[in-house]
């Protein structure tokens, strides 16, 4: 493989920008954003000749200057993000600085040094700064990020403007119509979520609960639902994995699962309505660290609920707090016993996400599979929560370049994780240690040993989802074992001629 070079046009000028055959996500992000003289929180889209949007990745397919693409900043108040003022102005010198560089490739050594120090000097600023931690590069030095609660910004009136800001999109948006093509893309396991900002996610949202008729059904004002739509935003943290999009993903899988199987048939919508707010809910404040590091490190969370998932117990309760609050309670014109009934479901729902519990249910669902009936209360029970535990992990299932990103995101957080474990001297798993893992070997025993297992005892329920969800995977281990045994051929190959290669990763 070799360097592709990706000609583009923004703001009128004409770029090139080249991809190294081994840059991640993170590193084609970063070229186009300082391309686009960006703010971290404008959201880019890149077009091809034909105006087909494209995704910003490592797999983006190279092109001649004729063919050109066009990126485009959806330009939001940069403002929003409320950056300090000295952070905003080092921003914006560091990306004048990087054009220097870029630019001026044969510069006396000097220079470059230089522009190091500067660069060195705005990240450190960087890792002081919680509000940005999205980045990956925020250190913390005391224990309050073991803390529960939603404390992710050490300015929280400018993430307060933030959420504004994405509520009145949302709302003056959510008037429009969303096309046909739109809808129906929405009900279909390829959907591509990096495509949509956030406001334009919980209009999709929006779209879900409203095509599904539960406004309808459950006497659901639609000023209420946006309400509940927003607040569920707001309770996501900034972390690179389990963020609101990831809430999205797994919501729009979730609603995705629900058509091909042609469930409104065979459940009610009262369960449908239990599966997709709990999909929306399951991950409500999530911290970026997991449960064993919870229990490790002996935090608020696993003080409260004595070690037993003590994530899945919080995000369900956070999921509740929510709808404590009347203006943005969905179920408060339900019966008490439809209110019981929803109640209880998704607390199972979000429960049986705490991966501790995979064999569990897996088992429980295999044993009741020969003579599963949708009339047994308990089979369909176990089914909810198999479909939520699909949606959950189901990202392999999407087209490469969809599922792509989404593990460089989980790496990120993973590796957040296994450093403060080091730090902290606590125990480290090794799927979470970047001295340890690498993109392939993270993702083949993952999909071998729990994906393959789940999805294919959903699909004998459902046959139809084989080429959905079943094929998409298979394809995807194919595809990451070739990477693994290629890697692995790469390092002995480096060992036996002696050329230094080792511990080089293909990814
Ligand atoms: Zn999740």
């Amino acid at each position: 493989m070799t360097t592709k070079i990706i000609h583009f046009t923004v703001n009128g000028a004409q770029e090139t920008a080249e991809l190294e055959p081994d840059c991640s996500a993170a590193d084609v992000k970063d070229v186009f954003w300082a391309a686009a003289e960006a703010e971290p929180d404008h959201i880019l889209k890149l077009y091809s000749v034909d105006g087909v949007v494209l995704n910003i990745s490592p797999l983006l397919e190279a092109n001649s200057r004729d063919s050109s693409y066009r990126l485009e900043v959806v330009a939001s108040d940069p403002k929003s993000v409320g950056m300090p003022n000295e952070l905003e102005a080092m921003e914006h010198r560091l990306q004048q600085l990087e054009g220097r560089v870029l630019g001026e490739a044969g510069q006396p050594r000097g220079a470059v040094c230089d522009l190091t120090s500067q660069v060195e000097s705005f990240k450190k600023k960087l890792e002081s700064v919680k509000h940005l931690s999205w980045m990956g590069l925020f250190k913390e030095d005391g224990d309050h990020q073991l803390e529960a609660s939603r404390k992710t910004s050490s300015s929280p009136m400018s993430a307060q403007q933030e959420h504004q800001q994405v509520r009145r999109k949302f709302l003056n948006m959510s008037s429009l119509q969303v096309t046909e093509e739109v809808r129906e893309h929405l009900k279909t396991p390829t959907f591509d979520n990096w495509q949509w900002e956030e406001a334009e996610m919980l209009v999709l949202l929006q779209v879900i609960f409203t095509d599904l008729d539960f406004l309808t059904a459950f006497h659901i004002r639609l000023d209420v639902l946006q309400n509940f739509l927003f607040q569920v935003f707001c309770h996501y943290n900034n972390i690179p994995f389990h963020n609101f999009r990831h809430c999205f993903c797994v919501t729009q899988m979730m609603y995705g699962l629900i058509w091909l199987t042609d469930l409104k048939s065979k459940v009610s919508r009262m369960d449908l309505l239990v599966m997709l707010t709990s999909a929306l809910c399951h991950d409500l404040d999530h911290p970026g660290y997991n449960n064993v590091f919870q229990i490790n490190a002996q935090t608020d969370l696993a003080l409260r609920y004595n070690d037993i998932s003590p994530l899945e117990n919080h995000h369900c309760a956070v999921a509740f707090g929510i709808m404590a609050q009347p203006e943005c309670n969905i179920l408060k014109n339900l019966s008490s016993d439809q209110y019981k009934h929803i109640r209880g479901g998704m607390i199972r729902c979000i429960l049986a996400t705490d991966m501790a519990r995979h064999n569990e249910i897996l088992h429980k669902f295999k044993s009741i599979q020969p003579v599963f009936n949708f009339t047994n209360r308990e089979h369909k029970e176990v089914l909810m929560k198999i479909m939520m535990k699909v949606s959950d992990i189901s990202n392999e299932a999407r087209p490469m370049a969809v599922a792509e990103p989404w593990l460089d995101c989980l790496l990120q957080e993973f590796f957040n994780q296994s450093d403060t474990e080091k730090l902290k001297g606590l125990p480290v798993a090794s799927f979470m240690d970047r001295d340890k893992v690498s993109k392939p070997s993270s993702q083949t025993g993952f999909i071998r040993f729990v994906l393959l297992p789940l999805f294919t005892e959903i699909t004998k329920l459902f046959p139809c989802l084989e080429e959905h969800i079943l094929e998409p995977v298979r394809r995807a281990l194919d595809f990451y074992s070739d990477l693994e045994r290629a890697s692995k051929q790469e390092e002995e190959e480096g060992r036996s001629s002696s050329a230094g290669a080792a511990g080089a990763a293909l990814l």
